[in-house]
């Protein structure tokens, strides 16, 4: 379905960008990878879906290298067709103790990242009129949680960049729609279980339990490849007019 169509996710080193990477991949489409830490295993596992990779390591927190990325994508594939903005951090603190430099940096990978990315992939998606923007939020993109002040005000953001992004190109074949996952079990949310686990001196099962109770009725996880076949729907016919939702994943978290 997405043979010949280019797509560029941030943060697919790992987690739910290379979920989604692979799904897209498995479409037919030609991937640029991004992200920090081991490239040469995710590249291999996507060129082995029979499509071309190649990688880019902008840090999503400067705009040039964005830029850098972006015509990157335009050099080696002659396209920018799918942008999945998903890299993204964490950091847990009470408001008044929240780390200034912990703050600006969530602000600039989880929001103005997809910004700048999203301003910069435009121009050659309208020149073609198809594209698709998939920004990865959160359900904290629509619900708050305690000790998340910058990543629920990011992912918020997000979400609000999303509709806009999608009025703005409401009657072009340039979509832009938000995934709003509930708890995924990636290093992002082990690094939390593991936290837990420690400050409350349970074992890792006991604290998984626990952060899954606490607010995702379903008591399971969602998983990348859920959030990678969602990523494909956006981007396949029946997706042309869905435009500015924020899709909930989340295990009935939000209908709470
Ligand atoms: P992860 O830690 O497994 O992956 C994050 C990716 O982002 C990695 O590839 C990492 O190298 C990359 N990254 C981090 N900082 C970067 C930077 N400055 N520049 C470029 N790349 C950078 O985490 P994940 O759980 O897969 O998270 C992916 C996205 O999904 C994030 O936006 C996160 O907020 C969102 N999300 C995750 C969950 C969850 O439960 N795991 C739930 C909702 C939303």
């Amino acid at each position: 379905m997405l043979q010949g169509k280019t797509a560029v996710v941030t943060g697919s080193t790992s987690g739910i960008g290379l979920g989604i990477a692979k799904a897209l991949a498995a479409q037919g489409a030609n991937i640029v990878l991004n992200g920090f830490g081991d490239v040469e295993g995710p590249k291999a596992e996507i060129a082995a879906l029979g499509v071309q990779v190649s990688y880019h390591g902008a840090d999503m927190s400067k705009p040039a290298e964005i830029e850098a990325m972006v015509q990157h994508a335009h050099t080696t594939f002659g396209s920018l067709d799918i942008l999945v903005n998903n890299a993204g951090i964490q950091h847990v603190a009470r408001v008044e103790n929240f780390p200034v430099e912990k703050w600006d940096a969530i602000i600039a990978i989880n929001m103005s990242s997809a910004f700048h990315a999203t301003r910069l992939a435009l121009p050659g998606m309208l020149a073609k009129n198809w594209g698709r923007i998939i920004n990865v939020a959160s359900v904290h993109g629509l619900v708050g949680s305690a000790e998340k002040s910058a990543y629920v005000a990011a992912k918020h953001g997000v979400v609000g960049l999303t509709k806009v992004t999608a009025l703005e190109n409401a009657t072009t074949g340039v979509t832009c729609n938000a995934i709003c996952p509930g708890w995924v079990l990636t290093p992002l949310v082990q690094k939390q279980v593991d936290a837990k686990a420690t400050a409350q001196g349970i074992s890792n099962q006991d604290a998984t339990k626990q952060l899954l109770g606490e607010k995702e009725p379903s008591l399971q996880f969602t998983t990348p490849e859920e959030l990678g076949a969602l990523a494909v729907f956006f981007c396949s016919p029946a997706g042309n007019n869905v435009r500015g939702v924020a899709w909930n994943m989340d295990g009935g978290w939000a209908a709470q």
